[in-house]
This record gives structure tokens, C-alpha cells and sequence, in this order.
């Protein structure tokens, strides 16, 4: 991979399936995304999967320098416990810190206690705060509607700004969050489905609409979503919004550096 060369800011899609039915059948990938930004290697939502698409790319989960997790729901958090053994070299190096809203440590903790003790500290999500991950700023601006403590990332680099917008409900709450050349929308409904807190393609549209980044990807897709054919629906966002709106496939590579200029 490019990690010996210029630092650039890549992402990795390990997964872009979410939701049960979608995890329980792997017609898309689980396990989140992997981000190099300028060095700095972050893993975020590592849901089921995870250890198997990272390795299979080469990814290295002893040069990792966090694991964030947005919310506690299985498919963000199903491999955290065998990526934190991986990260850490099986506990014998200590490494790495651990973020995560304070719901997902308390009763029916997700990851085992054990591990608590090879990283090198654990942080506490919450709204409105930010923190440093070696050159890396995060920010989690803002608590998002869903059935458990859950929050977005909002990431600067040395070149990039860009956000990660977690399972939500929408509310006009995210307009004023989130921002940046990039957002990385979790879009599990084609239609919407105001019974569930999660966004769909009306509420992406919304999002890229008024907050006018350099592109978007829609990630996280859930059964319905799938069948109604992603790319399908971001060419037409494309069309509609006049910012370049990418579906994530499993594995797909981005780097941002190609938004500069
Ligand atoms: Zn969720």
C-alpha cells in the first residue's frame, strides 16, 4: 500500500453492508473503514468481517493508532474485540487507543475486559468534543437520533477536512455539524422509512444539498437500499445535486487527494 510513500489521506471501504439482514447474509461486506490519513491509521466501525477484509488487503492492525467506534450496534462493533488482539500483536505490544460513547462499555459491554488493558487508553465519545489522534483532529459535533448513544466523526488532517455521518434519523442538527471536501453518508433506505432512525436516499440528497462538499459516498447500505442499485441512485444524485456522489463497493480505495484543486 501507499503508507511508505507521501503521506496522502486514503480510506478503505472494508464493507459497505448495514443493517441485520444485510450482515447475517454478506451479499455486501461488514467491517467498516479503514482511514490512512497521512500516516496515521484509524480503524472506524469495525462491524463482522473486519479481521478478514483488513488482512486480505494487507492492512496492518499493529500500526493502527485508534479504533473508533460510533455507536455499539453489532454491525459497528461485531470484530472490535479480535481487532483490538490485532492491533495490540495479541496484547504482547500495548498500542493504540480505543474511542467510543460510554453506552457501549456499560451493561453488555462490547468488548472484553481483558483488551482494556493492552490498549493504551480509552476515550469517551461525547457531544461537542474533540481530540487529537497524532496529527489528526476528530470532532463529534453532535448526538445523533438512534436507538443508542451514537455520534459522527468530523475529521481534519493537514490537507482535508471531511465527515462521517453515522446511522441517524435526520435532523436539521447534522446541517449545522457536519462539512468538509467529503461526506461519508451511512444511507440504509432507498425510501424513507420515518418508523426507523436511519437515513435514506431523500435525506443523503438533503445533506449533500445544503452542506455542497466536493463529493459524497454513500456507504452502509442495507437490503432495499441494495436492491434499489446504489450506483444507480448516486448517478443520479449527481445529476440532481451537481456534486459528485460516489456508492462505496466493497474494498474501494479513495483518496482524497483527488478533490484538491
Ligand atoms: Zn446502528
Amino acid at each position: 500500500m501507499a503508507d511508505k510513500k507521501a503521506p496522502s489521506d486514503t480510506i478503505t471501504f472494508l464493507g459497505t453492508g448495514g443493517a441485520r439482514i444485510m450482515v447475517a447474509t454478506q451479499i455486501l461486506a461488514s467491517g467498516g473503514m479503514w482511514l490512512n490519513l497521512g500516516g496515521t491509521e484509524i480503524l472506524v466501525d469495525p462491524g463482522p468481517g473486519c479481521i478478514v477484509q483488513s488482512t486480505k488487503r494487507k492492512l496492518r492492525a499493529d500500526r493502527l493508532s485508534a479504533i473508533i467506534l460510533s455507536h455499539r450496534h453489532l454491525d459497528h462493533t461485531g470484530d472490535v474485540n479480535v481487532m483490538t488482539e490485532a492491533m495490540t500483536q495479541g496484547g504482547f505490544k500495548p498500542r493504540g487507543r480505543l474511542f467510543t460513547p460510554a453506552d457501549a462499555l456499560e451493561n453488555e459491554p462490547v468488548i472484553f475486559s481483558y483488551l482494556k488493558n493492552y490498549l493504551e487508553g480509552i476515550e469517551l465519545l461525547k457531544e461537542g468534543k474533540s481530540y487529537a489522534i497524532g496529527g489528526v483532529s476528530l470532532a463529534t459535533p453532535v448526538r445523533h437520533i438512534h436507538p443508542v448513544e451514537t455520534y459522527g466523526l468530523l475529521f481534519k488532517t493537514e490537507k482535508h477536512t471531511f465527515s462521517y455521518i453515522a446511522d441517524t434519523r435526520y435532523f436539521d442538527g447534522l446541517l449545522k455539524s457536519y462539512g468538509g471536501e467529503l461526506l461519508i453518508i451511512n444511507v440504509v433506505f432507498s425510501e424513507p422509512r420515518p418508523d426507523i432512525d436511519h437515513l435514506s436516499v431523500p435525506d443523503a440528497k438533503r445533506l449533500i444539498t445544503e452542506l455542497k462538499p466536493k463529493a459524497a459516498i454513500l456507504t452502509h447500505f442495507g437490503m432495499p437500499m441494495w436492491r434499489a442499485r446504489p450506483w444507480e441512485i448516486a448517478q443520479r444524485l449527481t445529476e440532481e445535486t451537481g456534486v459528485r456522489v460516489v456508492s462505496a463497493r466493497d474494498g474501494m480505495r479513495f483518496d482524497l487527494a483527488q478533490l484538491e484543486g
